[in-house]
């Protein structure tokens, strides 16, 4: 199978995590990081083995966040990321960011200069490759209620260059609720919602993704793979249409699951879930979306229908317009 050929919707891609790795090399030791050799470079900036917990992976994505010091690092890291997702066959991508992280410890910025680098490497790329890129922001769902506020109103205010609004974070200790009305009232402007949710091994994750359905109003859930323990809260996935962005490899990292056989990405399919196929941060992880595919290929045998059949799950669930999306999608998009 010619994985590259493939045309993919990509919706779960961290755009401030997806720095193309020449570009970290370059920009670290402007920022006083000393590269040396290869092994420095991946001890400092790369995830490739299963960390302890979600936590240690979060505190990790913290040294690249300090390379994004400018607007002109940000225009670039942007183009660059719709660049090499094309590369990767990714017709219609998703990119999605937190103000609150990017503009840690960078006075210089604001979160409207943020965001019109950002739009502006975008709109670029739309213009040098046939692809449709949408933008959604993040609230962080470990900081103060205030700050989410702040981005909920900043996306909204923005909601020509915004396609939806995303919660993230750790879930464990930091339920959905207080962010309700943030996210009613996002949804209400005509943003689409996103929720990372069910992505770690607890107990309550079940609980959790239905919080997310049913406080915050998502559609589609970020991971969600926990719901597999589940059979009750699979029923309710599929009834109510949610579409479930699993990112295996970022799974086993972050260890949501103990080994990648154990994945439920077929279990989930086989069951009737919308399951779409994502990286969620390429350039930490090490990973490329043709790269997940060969995966899923060996594990569950997956043949180009499967592949096509999720990538329509894809194509259907994004927020970016139809029109826009339509235009550079292989087959019909339903409305
Ligand atoms: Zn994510």
């Amino acid at each position: 199978m010619d994985f590259k050929n493939i045309a993919k919707t990509e919706l779960h891609r961290h755009l401030e995590l997806s720095i193309r790795q020449s570009t970290i090399k370059e920009l670290a030791p402007l920022h006083g990081i000393e590269l040396p050799n290869e092994k420095a470079f991946s001890d400092r900036f790369l995830i490739t083995e299963p960390m302890a917990d979600l936590g240690s992976v979060l505190n990790k994505f913290l040294d690249t966040q300090l390379l994004l010091s400018t607007e002109e690092i940000l225009e670039r890291v942007a183009y660059e990321a719709c660049e090499d997702a094309y590369n990767e066959g990714i017709r219609i991508l998703e990119l999605r960011y937190a103000p609150t992280f990017v503009i840690r410890e960078h006075d210089n910025l604001t979160f409207d200069s943020i965001h019109a680098a950002f739009v502006k490497g975008v709109e670029k790329a739309e213009k040098d490759f046939p692809m449709a890129v949408g933008l959604m922001a993040i609230i962080q769902r470990i900081l103060p209620v205030a700050d989410a506020e702040s981005v909920t109103d900043f996306a909204i205010n923005h909601k020509d260059t915004f396609i939806g609004l995303d919660l993230a974070d750790n879930e464990v200790g930091f339920d959905s609720k207080p962010f309700a009305s943030f996210f009613q009232r996002a949804k209400k402007a005509g943003l689409g919602i996103s929720v990372h949710s069910g992505e770690a091994d607890v107990p309550k994750a079940p609980e959790y993704v239905k919080d997310a359905i049913e406080f915050l109003g998502a559609t589609r859930i970020g991971h969600g793979l926990q719901v597999y323990k589940s059979e009750e809260m699979m029923t309710y996935i599929k009834d109510n249409n949610i579409t479930l962005e699993l990112c295996p490899t970022s799974n086993l990292l972050t260890n949501a699951v103990k080994n990648i056989e154990d994945h439920p990405f077929k279990k989930l399919y086989d069951f009737g879930i919308r399951t779409t196929i994502n990286t969620d941060d390429p350039g930490i992880f090490n990973l490329t979306l043709d790269g997940e595919y060969k995966l899923i290929k060996d594990l569950f045998d997956f043949t180009e229908s499967d592949f096509s059949k999720c990538n329509d799950f894809a194509a259907h669930a994004s927020f970016i317009a139809h029109d826009k999306k339509q235009k550079v999608w292989p087959r019909d998009i339903l409305k």
